[in-house]
């Protein structure tokens, strides 16, 4: 038989119905890919039993005709989301023995539509990072290598890290990420897999541990996009526990893909041609564009003028609202508690917030709360604020002209792990093209386009219209058909 870890989720999903292979034998074979893949340390928590009950439930619905949209498929899920008796710390020393009483409404979907789970994945602590070094675990090795003959180690990108990891290294058909900033895109074009953020309230944030709550947005990642649209439409829906849930039905998004973009306006934004950005990227752009154009779109030249203010605006207000949302970890409720000897409960609060945030945790924190200090507020937080509404405009204004628009998903191919850990201007720099349309609340997802000349992929991102992730998956379909991108890292671990 085939070894069925290169399937993805829609080959099980069909080859579990037809009776080719039981789930029983998908999840074993996914299990033993997890457990062979401890080099790169993608997962925190491995619950092979999870999957295989998951795969047996599957099995027996198949005997009585009963099979969901997702029996059979085992995923990885990413450490934000707060799993029933499974520990869960968002890689944060903070959270460390947390073991949540309940199910995130994201993962009691996806297990309520037939899907098991093969374990945690690793990330950036708390979602702060885009290398994955930020883990209070040890970072996420990514499976590519460069083609250089050297042995680097690369960053599988953040702060889905673990996740991107784990579908690259066949570990898992699909995963769980969280985009606030470009979470779900940069790792997915890191290690040339697909991902999507859909628009903001499309998925609940219900149990996903908070960074940003305005930016926050779950997403799936996974070999291509049809499984995306797959996995996407089991995790979308109103949920009435989260204030910003949309209340909208969930589109059939896997049934109406379609490569062809006859009669469809594809955006280039001019403000994303940025200074120092790679020959090869560029390349990738013109070659986007060159597919989109085959594919039937029209290309017309667009203006975001804002984009060169994203990333300042994000990174006021994504510490802002981390400042206070980690406020509630006090040594009290979750996690980790530090109380030295005769500490009163200031001091119990102060030790137990040293020793379990991790240093970029602490640096947002102290950002955040900067710019949201009296003295400061209007300075930061509410130009912030004000810069984020014309961000908005922009790509209100640009979607006049255009029904998706085109751009790389980073200016980089992978970096190597400890590149830019010393620089977190550097790292922030690698969000330039993702951020703007997380301020937005846009739809967006990257694919994989190429190799650059080391042997590394590079994504392609398509933004979308509020609520248009069909036409976002439909471009993204367009590349997919034309990019033929098959590359796939050798299984050296
Ligand atoms: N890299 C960005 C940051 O560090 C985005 C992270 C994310 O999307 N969770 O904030």
């Amino acid at each position: 038989m085939t070894d069925l870890t290169n399937l993805g989720i829609a080959d099980i999903r069909d080859g579990v119905a037809a009776g080719t292979f039981s789930a029983r034998e998908v999840a074993s074979a996914f299990n033993a890919a997890v457990a062979k893949g401890k080099p790169l340390n993608a997962w925190l928590v491995e619950t092979p039993d999870h999957a295989l009950a998951a795969a047996d439930a599957a099995d027996a619905a198949r005997a009585s005709g009963d099979l969901k949209p997702l029996s059979g498929v085992p995923l990885g899920i990413k450490d934000l989301f707060c799993t029933k008796g499974v520990e869960t710390t968002a890689a944060s020393g903070i959270l460390k023995g947390f073991v949540p009483q309940y199910e995130s409404t994201i993962t009691s979907k996806l297990f309520g539509a037939g899907a098991g789970m093969l374990g945690k994945l690793n990330m950036d602590q708390f979602a702060m990072g885009s290398s994955n070094e930020t883990s209070a675990f040890g970072n996420v090795i990514s499976p590519w290598k460069r083609n250089d003959g050297g042995n680097a180690a690369l960053a599988p990108g953040g702060s889905s890290g673990g996740s991107s990891a784990a579908v690259s290294a066949r570990m898992a058909p699909g995963v769980t990420g969280t985009d606030t900033g470009g979470s779900i895109r940069q790792p997915a074009a890191f290690t040339g897999i697909s991902g999507i953020k859909p628009t903001y309230g499309r998925c609940s944030r219900w149990g996903v541990v908070a960074f940003a709550s305005s930016l926050d947005q779950a997403g799936p990642m996974a070999k291509d996009v049809r499984d995306c649209a797959i996995m996407l439409e089991a995790m979308s829906g109103f949920d009435p526990k989260d204030a910003t849930s949309l209340d909208l039905p969930v589109p059939a998004w896997e049934k109406r893909l379609s490569g062809d973009l006859k009669g469809k306006r594809v955006g280039i934004p001019r403000e994303y041609r940025v200074d120092n950005m790679p020959a090869e990227i560029e390349a990738l752009w013109e070659q986007g564009i060159a597919w989109a154009k085959d594919a039937g779109a029209e290309i017309v030249e667009v203006s975001l003028p804002h984009t060169k203010y994203a990333l300042p605006t994000y990174y006021i207000i994504a510490p802002a609202e981390a400042s206070s949302n980690l406020a509630r970890y006090d040594g009290v409720r979750y996690g980790l508690r530090d109380l030295p000897d005769g500490a009163n409960l200031q001091e119990m609060y102060a030790a137990t917030r040293a020793d379990g945030f991790g240093a970029e945790v602490k640096r947002r924190i102290m950002i955040g709360t900067y710019v949201l200090s009296a003295g400061f507020y209007d300075a930061y937080f509410t130009k912030a604020q004000k810069v984020r509404s014309l961000i908005v405009r922009d790509f209100e204004q640009a979607f006049e002209k255009c029904d998706v628009l085109l751009t790389p998903t980073a200016p980089s191919a992978a970096f190597g792990l400890g590149e830019k850990a010393a620089d977190p201007i550097a790292m922030y720099l690698n969000d330039v093209f993702t951020v703007p349309s997380s301020l937005a609340g846009l739809p967006a997802m990257s694919v994989p386009g190429g190799l650059d000349g080391q042997g590394l992929p590079l994504g392609l991102q398509i933004i979308g219209r509020p609520l248009d992730e069909q036409g976002v998956l439909n471009a993204g379909l367009a590349i997919e058909e034309r990019a033929g991108f098959t590359a796939r890292p050798g299984a050296w671990w």
